[in-house]
């Protein structure tokens, strides 16, 4: 795929909300697709090639083998190594003003010292609207040789700047199945996931609207959804919509923040439902419940359910990046993990779990 579309998806480039830089900086070098082997707690599950992009075929017959979307094209998830698997590189959201995160060096930055410290792969679940940057992703990926994973969907509407297209089913589908909308010529990744988001102990109408737009472009796409639960409240609600009513698999579900709602009862019985459990911070504004993580996943990885879940630096802010940011993951997060329940468990949550989280037999 290269030179400016002329479509009408061209025309949809016009939208503010992430206009990407073509080229970030100075020219892009090569990749140190393994310099991040200083890492050797654990196995690397890559041959530190870098992905390539796999433009879409329609000729494939049979089930398609499940891949990761990346921003850089499909990749087994056997590929994404350690991986942080909720993170943020861009954001911009009108609840958090002076807190943007939308320098593109700024974010290289972060990426490198996740890498410098074992990272491969981050999945950034910053949806529609919330800048994105999707060229700016592409773009570093390729500079880094971190694999990345971008979101499509859409937040509370308090996240909103501006208002979203109407049919949210067709942005989905489009954005997974063909190009993200705002990306500058050349960087017109797909996103690999939807993001959604419930609200505190329920559903609105726009969460409700939003995520069974979200079941419908899954079961178009194979897509997985990701939600972000409002303090980690209202797993129950989302799973009753999503896989009761909508009828998505348990496993395409990731359910965000449950840290914030330490509440382990209900934190096995999301486990037990199949879905993921997404784990992440810490960060300032959630300290009252963040040192409750290793509680969380001591209990879970008791009663063998340490197959759900996946850890994330989940940074939104600038003084979340400035305290802690994308690297803690690595530096200091999964090294405890390690020393606190195991090698084999942190290679469970940080490369096994997001191989399976993250790969699903795409339908187009
Ligand atoms: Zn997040």
């Amino acid at each position: 795929m290269t030179g400016c579309p002329s479509g009408p998806h061209g025309r949809r480039r016009g939208h503010r909300e992430e206009e990407a830089t073509a080229t970030p900086g100075a020219g892009p070098h090569p990749a140190p697709a393994d310099s991040t082997s200083a890492d050797s707690g654990l196995p690397r599950a890559d041959s530190g090639s870098t992905p390539t992009a796999s433009p879409p075929t329609d000729s494939v017959s049979g089930p398609p083998a499940p891949a990761v979307r990346t921003v850089l094209g499909d990749i087994p998830g056997t590929e994404l190594g350690v991986c942080d698997s909720h993170d943020h590189l861009f954001l911009r959201s009108p609840r958090l003003p002076g807190q943007e995160l939308d320098e593109v060096g700024a974010a290289e930055e972060q990426l490198r010292g996740f890498a410098g410290h074992g990272g491969q792969s981050l999945v950034q679940w910053t949806p529609y609207g919330m800048g994105r940057r999707s060229g700016a992703l592409a773009e570093l990926a390729r500079r880094t040789g971190v694999r990345i994973v971008a979101a499509t969907g859409l937040h509370q509407a308090v996240h909103c700047a501006e208002k979203p297209p109407a049919d949210l089913v067709a942005l989905f589908v489009e954005e997974l199945t063909r190009r993200m909308r705002g990306g500058a010529c050349d960087q017109v990744p797909r996103a690999g996931l939807v993001k959604v988001a419930g609200d505190f102990h329920g559903l609105g109408p726009h969460a409700r609207r939003t995520m069974a737009a979200a079941a419908e472009a899954h079961h178009e796409t194979g897509a997985p959804i990701a939600v972000h639960l409002e303090l980690g409240t209202g797993a129950a609600e989302v799973l009753a919509l999503l896989c009761g009513e909508r009828e998505v698999a348990p496993s395409r579900v990731l359910l965000g923040h449950l840290g914030r709602c330490p509440d382990l009862r209900m934190q096995r019985e999301v486990a037990e439902s199949g879905a993921w459990l997404v784990f992440d911070g810490p960060s300032r504004a959630h300290h009252a419940t963040d040192w409750r993580l290793f509680d969380s996943l001591a209990d879970l990885a008791e009663r063998g359910l340490g197959d759900r879940i996946l850890l994330g630096g989940d940074t939104v802010t600038a003084t979340a990046r400035a305290e802690t940011g994308v690297p803690y993951v690595t530096r200091v997060l999964r090294p405890r993990v390690a020393r606190e329940l195991g090698e084999e468990f942190a290679r469970r949550v940080f490369v096994d779990n997001p191989a399976r989280a993250f790969a699903v037999p795409w339908k187009g």
